[in-house]
């Protein structure tokens, strides 16, 4: 809004037309996040606009003390667009009786700030995803435990025993789903609280960026603002130390400060083996919690959810022949759902046992991290066209060198060897070589489009072939 003059006489505009601004231009800033606020700012009545002073009556201190901190920079500037630069607002609290109320000054305004200015307004994005919450969370047996772990960090954030709350589970088994979940159900309950959602990736993305760029400094004054962490697939930071020694700086500037603190990883603590002990000791400060392979009456309560929401009605017998034959993975049970919603919807095909028997039979399991060496190789080498004892070998050639990184990454990503083992297969390199070929590829992916078409290409042919 580029309006610098004020739009109106300050004699015409009624205290509630001016607070309608303020909120209207609140909600702007805010998007969809205003909901959890509105109780706050609703409760506020505009109850005089008199040379330039907006006075609103709020319900009590409390409810003063939050719109000052989180909202008065917003609505000044907006009333100063509004009515001219002398404008100000001002506060009645309504003692208990509402006798005698109480007059309050606003703040004078700040400089004009963006960042940290609003503070408490949540000055980053979140980067949760909104639709992984409690809700669509289905409890069982499997996740009974990190699920109500993970309520109670949500409504207590930093308050509870478990800090850090550690999530583990194979891959599939809804970490991030319950991580996320944490973060947006915190974020209802506490809108003032500062919230910040990471992979692991991401941390070390943004921790590389901003080295390079000499924002260190800044970096660290974003992570040290927050009120709660949540950081996904920590084993990510295996091999990285430079970025593991960051991790750790941070993660006990945050612990110190009774800040919240979320990781999820593949495995428990003490198998992230490849991560610092100092680090891995102190994930077991608090509380582990394990998410299990769905049990039976957990996978027919997600797949009778599941179904539900699509509209799709299903009956017994065939969602228990589904929920006794796919195990081991909750992505799996939506996989199959899709598939039977696109035999039933698209191919008209009737929801009998029959269609579910052939689902089945069809169905292929989520793959883990259950590659080999071999077949990487195997699958690079017929992709490239390059001999897999060159691959494996010391050749510089330009092509010979691309496709190794590649494989090296590929390996990397989804066999469980360490990056020596690793080294030991391509040529006897040794440990920073590898993570050298990880990062190269990595980092090319999001720049370079024919290399990230190239990996996608080999993951598809690794877990349709092998
Ligand atoms: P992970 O991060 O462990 O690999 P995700 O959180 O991505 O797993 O979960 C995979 C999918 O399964 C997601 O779409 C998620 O919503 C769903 N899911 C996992 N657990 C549950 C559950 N208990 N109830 C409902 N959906 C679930
Ligand atoms: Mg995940």
């Amino acid at each position: 809004m580029g309006v610098s003059k004020p739009v109106k006489l300050s004699s015409s505009v009624t205290a509630q037309e001016a607070w309608d601004r303020c909120m209207e231009v609140i909600q702007n800033n805010l998007g969809s996040n205003i909901a959890p606020v509105r109780t706050f700012l609703g409760a506020a009545q505009p109850v005089s606009l008199q040379e330039g002073v907006l006075t609103l009556r709020v319900p009590s201190q409390f409810f003063y003390e939050y719109i000052e901190q989180h909202f008065s920079t917003i609505i000044v500037k907006t009333l100063r667009r509004l009515l001219g630069p002398k404008a100000r607002l001002e506060y009645q609290v309504m003692t208990a009786a509402e006798a005698a109320p109480m007059r309050l000054p606003s703040q004078e305004l700040p400089p004009p700030t963006v960042f940290p200015g609003l503070r408490g307004v949540q000055p980053f994005p979140t980067n949760l995803n909104p639709k992984y919450t409690f809700d669509n969370f289905i409890e069982g047996e499997c996740n009974r435990l990190a699920r109500s772990a993970a309520m109670s960090v949500a409504q207590r954030p930093g308050q509870t025993a478990f800090n850090p709350l550690f999530i583990y589970g194979e891959v599939g088994q809804g970490k991030t789903h319950l991580a996320n979940a944490i973060g947006n159900y915190a974020r209802f309950l506490h809108p003032e609280k500062i919230i910040l959602y990471l992979t692991a990736e991401n941390f070390t993305h943004e921790y590389v960026d901003a080295v390079r760029n000499k924002k260190v400094s800044e970096f660290l004054q974003k992570l040290h603002s927050v009120d709660l962490i949540i950081v996904d697939d920590i084993q990510f930071l295996i091999g990285r130390e430079s970025t593991q020694d960051m991790f750790f700086h941070i993660f006990n500037h945050l612990h110190q400060n009774s800040r919240q603190i979320v990781i999820t990883a593949d495995v428990s603590p003490q198998e992230l083996r490849g991560m610092e002990e100092r680090i891995t000791s102190r994930f077991a400060w608090g509380l582990a919690a394990p998410l299990y392979p769905p049990d039976y009456e957990t996978r027919l309560s997600i797949l009778r959810f599941k179904l539900q929401q699509e509209g799709v009605e299903i009956p017994e017998e065939v969602l228990s022949y589904l929920a006794e034959h796919v195990h081991s993975h909750v992505r799996d049970l939506e996989g199959v759902v899709i598939q039977l919603l696109a035999e039933t919807s698209i191919r008209r095909r009737e929801l009998s046992l029959a269609l579910a028997q052939e689902l089945v039979s069809r169905f292929k399991p989520l793959r883990t991290r259950a590659v080999t060496v071999e077949q990487v190789v195997r699958a690079v080498s017929n992709y490239f066209k390059i001999h897999p004892e060159e691959l494996r070998g010391k050749s510089r050639k330009k092509e010979v060198a691309y496709a190794r990184h590649v494989a090296v990454y590929l390996a990397r990503k989804y066999t469980r060897h360490a990056l020596k083992a690793l080294g030991e297969q391509f040529g006897g390199r040794d440990h920073s070589t590898v993570l050298h070929s990880c990062q190269w590829v990595q980092e090319g992916l999001s720049m370079n489009r024919e290399l990230a078409q190239h990996v996608q290409d080999l993951e598809r042919i690794l877990f349709r072939a092998s």
